[in-house]
């Protein structure tokens, strides 16, 4: 039997607990999404004694609605902390599909022989040739190889581009994986490991006493030494609750999905991916809202009139699916990764690009938070002290 909540422990199990004087699980990981399972699996595979605490499978979960682009270029203007992160998050993320496809027998198709951001129209070039100048000039930043080509050169790569197609920017170290899959992929992976996956047990308090955490769920209080939250938006209420911080500024995305086509695209596009099974994913919109209930067809107007114009011969195809996600977004855009003062053993962790950034959680967080200390030199940008007592200006650091 998997070490459980205290109002279903057996009596053996409890009296065995009392004696060692031990809390139920080493790190009690709060939220089940992309974040909550990576950085709970990388703490399994370091050979602790892991729980996961998670709403159920009817919430909302940025998880479930993404793109799935492992993305770098664009990424980190005005925090060139963010720039180093994400490169080493695309270098790692072989190494991450290579350990998931060895323990589980899930390939997540990982593919990363580089990605392309294409502009319609002379203005646009312009526009994304200065981004990739500022990009470029940010002191600190990691090396993107970020390149501005011409509509003559991106067609050497893709060759069914559109004459409207005025060029785009080029990046070696982006990618794409199936997202779903390695989302199934870490869970499949808990069970290698005995991590303990919990759905039905949204977290409504959190206490710290006799050095260790006491979390409060409809089924019961399960208590270990270390918790992480990685509830997503959730974050925001959470942390307060061990003296963290987390604030949030989620915004809304709509997906179009086409039916299986032909192999067309062999780079995926900030805006358009073809996914392993054939179908074209059609993306990137954002709004200020927080309602994924209802489609605007207004949106999905021009992210598909878009995607036709880049390439024509997709007007040939049928939509066979359409949502709307709500993106979990710090307030400047930027990773929030935290540990708490008054509550020692406390983490938190949230932020847009979990799919881009699961390799880091599952190494680099995971590691961490196994050792008991975030390491400042390599995620000290991301505390949300940064914020002050101010808050934070909305951004797009994503
Ligand atoms: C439209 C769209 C496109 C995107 N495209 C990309 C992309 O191309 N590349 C990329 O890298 N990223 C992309 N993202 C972002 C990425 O999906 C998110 O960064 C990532 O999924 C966040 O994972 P998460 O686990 O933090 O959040 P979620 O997936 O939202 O998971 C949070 C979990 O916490 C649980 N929870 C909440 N409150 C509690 C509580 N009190 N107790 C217990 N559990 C709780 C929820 O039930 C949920 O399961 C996109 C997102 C959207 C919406």
């Amino acid at each position: 039997m998997s070490k459980a909540f205290s109002s279903e422990v057996d009596a053996g199990s409890r009296k065995e607990n009392a004696s060692k004087q031990k809390s139920d699980y080493d790190v009690a990981v709060v939220g089940g999404g992309l974040l909550g399972s990576a950085i709970a699996w990388g703490l399994g595979r370091l050979g602790k004694s892991v729980a996961v605490l998670d709403e159920g499978d009817i919430t909302k979960r940025a998880s479930r609605a993404n793109f799935a682009l492992v993305w770098v270029q664009s990424k980190g203007l005005g925090m060139p902390a963010y720039t180093v992160w994400t490169v080493q998050a695309s270098q790692a993320w072989g190494r991450l599909a290579e350990e998931l496809k060895q323990q589980t027998g899930l390939d997540v198709s990982l593919q990363q022989n580089g990605g392309f951001h294409l502009t319609l129209g002379e203005e646009e070039f312009g526009q994304r040739t200065e981004l990739v100048k500022r990009m470029h000039n940010q002191a600190g930043a990691a090396d993107y190889k970020m390149e501005m080509l011409s509509a003559s050169e991106v067609k050497k790569s893709l060759p069914l581009i559109g004459p409207e197609v005025s060029g785009g920017s080029y990046c070696p170290l982006d990618g794409h994986v199936n997202s779903l899959r390695t989302f199934r992929a870490f869970h499949t992976g808990f069970r290698a490991f005995g991590i303990d996956y919990f759905p039905e047990r949204p977290v409504s308090a959190i206490s710290r006493s006799g050095g260790e955490f006491r979390l409060t769920t409809p089924k019961g209080e399960l208590r270990a030494a270390k918790i992480v939250l990685a509830a997503g938006n959730a974050n925001q209420t959470l942390a307060p609750m061990v003296g963290l911080y987390a604030p949030m500024g989620p915004t809304r995305g709509q997906i179009v999905v086409t039916e299986r086509t032909m192999p067309f695209l062999p780079h995926p596009l900030t805006t358009i991916r073809q996914t392993d099974e054939g179908t074209v994913m059609i993306g990137d919109s954002k709004e200020d809202e927080l309602d994924d209930r209802a489609l605007k067809h207004s949106i999905s107007a021009v992210m598909t009139d878009r995607a036709q114009r880049m390439f024509p011969h997709l007007s040939r195809l049928n939509v066979v699916r359409s949502w709307a996600g709500i993106r979990v977004m710090p307030q400047d855009g930027f990773p929030i990764y935290d540990q708490s003062k008054t509550h020692p053993g406390a983490f938190v962790a949230c932020c847009h690009s979990g799919v881009t950034l699961a390799s880091n959680h599952a190494f680099e967080i995971a590691r961490m938070v196994a050792q008991g200390a975030l390491e400042p030199e390599l995620v000290g940008a991301f505390s949300a002290s940064r914020f002050g007592a101010a808050g934070a200006a909305n951004n797009s650091g994503y």
